[in-house]
């Protein structure tokens, strides 16, 4: 299950399907082929995007989120995220 941000739609990496845990790692990488993950909590393997997109929060739009709510609120115009590209 792809895990995305909501906001700035970048790639959170993947999820596990059955117990949605996002301790998951690549274990097959084909080229061509749609890459194939292994859940670290149950075992399962799945393929990327299995089971569809989970919508999330990345880091970078979090914090925007914080700052933004703890900022007077300047009207409902928002920022659009994503400039610059993400910041680790
Ligand atoms: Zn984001
Ligand atoms: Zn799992």
């Amino acid at each position: 299950m792809t895990r995305r941000c909501a906001w700035c739609r970048k790639q959170m990496g993947e999820k596990c399907p059955k117990c949605g845990s996002d301790r998951c790692a690549e274990i097959a990488k084909v080229r061509g082929k749609t890459p194939v993950y292994g859940c670290d909590e149950c075992r399962f393997v799945f393929r990327e995007g299995q089971g569809g997109i989970t919508h999330g929060m990345c880091d970078s739009c979090m914090r925007e989120a914080k700052a933004r709510r703890s900022s007077p609120v300047t009207g409902s115009l928002a920022r659009t995220p994503g400039k610059g590209g993400p910041e680790k």
